[in-house]
């Protein structure tokens, strides 16, 4: 029955071919910081050629029975994009935006991002066109189950790993693990990351993303000679990444002025109480500026503003953490930040970039400062496959002197070839992925027998 529904297809683009396509132009755009690495890194052209196409792409179409007895074909993607240096590694995102291009795209930020913080990952991605908010949670269980019934074959604790992204979340990774632990007939751990603790997630999963772009921020800050006291944030996206990140700030003495979701922000100079606000939203779904003391919450002092304005704000540090496009040709020249840290993946698409660089804003791109998440990931793997699981203060220590070692180096090559620090980073992530994909055999090895 679920045959004659389904419907599935490889497809294998280059990033040229994609290029000639208008509604695919989110990779070929994210490609043009490859190519602009590409000046500065000393790698084979069969490394360069490899990387220039998604390795695999599989589209499919879930169907899912309704609450109400219907019927609905949703729309689902897993790409891996390279796996030279290990089986792919990447999010589920759920989202009515989401189509076979972001995909892709958000693959080939994976690849660079493993790469770039050295782990033995590749990089994919996955997601299905939906708005979960409409769905009931039996009816969001029967479409992540039915996604996983539709990509098995392609993915696996070797092959290609799940981890949450945007509007997934670890009662869903313990859905989709517990869904191919049944297909394959045993108990497949390491295949999701980002489960529950109690189905062998990782301590400090959760707050990951943001503790490893907490570390960036605090490597990279003393060299601009700046302390956080004395340095304002703008945050936009309040969900797991934003407002844990937004509260981790505030606690080490930065002032958070402004923060956001989809709905708009609140702007408070003197700042806000991340904390309060966080508990208030958990509690009420709303994000209201408060200060709680114990249950009391009162309303602070503070502007409505919406996404753009927040952008636009005179701040040290601007921090895009919802999605993807967000600061483009048409608002560029708006952003007042001096600092960028993207814990969104491609929030500033490259258009931008050039005016941004071109205002001095320095950009800390999406490949470094969001990695944490990829990392924590990777110790979960680990510790599915040993079956030996770590305290949550050993996981944020080998997590902060990952990232605080890959930010410093970042930032070196960045300084020592005068490139900005986007550039940098991926100079550092093609380098160690050209080195892998050569140790396969490169052009003069089957020329001329070297
Ligand atoms: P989330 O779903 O928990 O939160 C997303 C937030 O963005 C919500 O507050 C939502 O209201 C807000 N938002 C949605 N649309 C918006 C809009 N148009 N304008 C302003 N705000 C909007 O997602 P998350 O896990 O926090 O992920 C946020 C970003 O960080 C995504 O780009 C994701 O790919 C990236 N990221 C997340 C992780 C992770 O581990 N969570 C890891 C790496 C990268």
């Amino acid at each position: 029955m679920n045959d004659s529904i389904q419907e599935m297809s490889m497809v294998k683009k280059t990033v040229s071919e994609i290029d000639n396509s208008a509604n695919l132009s989110l990779l070929s755009d994210a490609s043009k910081r490859l190519e602009q690495a590409l000046k500065y890194v000393n790698i084979s052209e069969d490394a360069i050629a490899r990387l220039r196409y998604p390795k695999a792409s599989l589209s499919v179409s879930i169907p899912v029975r309704m609450d109400d007895g219907s019927l609905r074909i949703f729309s689902g993607y897993r790409v891996r994009y390279d796996d030279t240096r290990g089986p792919g590694k990447g999010g589920v995102r759920y989202h009515p935006s989401v189509s076979l291009d972001e995909v892709q795209s958000l693959a080939f930020w994976m690849t660079f991002k493993c790469a770039l913080l050295d782990l033995p990952f590749g990089g994919a991605k996955g997601g299905i066109t939906v708005n979960p908010k409409e769905l009931s949670k039996a009816e969001l269980e029967r479409l992540s189950r039915g996604y996983i019934n539709e990509i098995a074959d392609f993915i696996g604790p070797d092959v290609d790993i799940l981890a949450p992204d945007v509007y997934t979340n670890a009662t869903i990774m313990g859905w989709m693990m517990d869904r191919y632990s049944t297909i394959k007939r045993q108990v497949c751990r390491a295949v999701v990351t980002g489960k529950p603790l109690t189905l062998g997630g990782s301590q400090g999963r959760d707050t990951a993303t943001a503790m490893g772009a907490f570390t960036v921020i605090q490597t990279i800050l003393p060299k601009f000679e700046r302390i956080p006291q004395e340095t304002t944030v703008a945050v936009q996206g309040f969900g797991n990444a934003g407002a844990t990140l937004a509260g981790l700030l505030d606690a080490a003495g930065y002032k958070v002025v402004a923060v956001s979701d989809s709905k708009g922000g609140i702007y408070a100079p003197q700042g806000l109480d991340i904390a309060s606000i966080h508990e208030h939203k958990n509690s009420s779904r709303e994000m209201k500026a408060v200060y709680c003391h114990d249950t009391v919450c009162s309303i602070v002092e503070h502007q409505t503003i919406s996404n753009q304005e927040l952008l636009a704000l005179d701040v040290d540090i601007l921090i895009p953490a919802a999605l993807e496009n967000q600061i483009t040709a048409g608002n560029a020249a708006d952003i007042k930040a001096k600092l960028i840290f993207e814990v969104a993946n491609g929030p500033i698409n490259s258009d931008a970039d050039k005016i941004l660089a071109k205002k001095g804003i320095y950009i800390f791109p999406d490949i470094l400062v969001n990695a944490g998440g990829v990392t924590v990931s990777y110790f979960e793997w680990v510790q599915n496959r040993s079956g030996w699981y770590w305290t949550l203060e050993e996981v944020n220590q080998r997590l902060k002197a990952k990232m605080a070692t890959e930010a410093e180096k970042t930032w070196k090559i960045a300084q020592d070839l005068g490139v900005d620090v986007r550039t940098a980073a991926y100079v550092h992530g093609l380098n160690r992925l050209g080195e892998a994909l050569d140790a396969k055999g490169t052009r003069d090895y089957y020329v001329n027998g070297v």
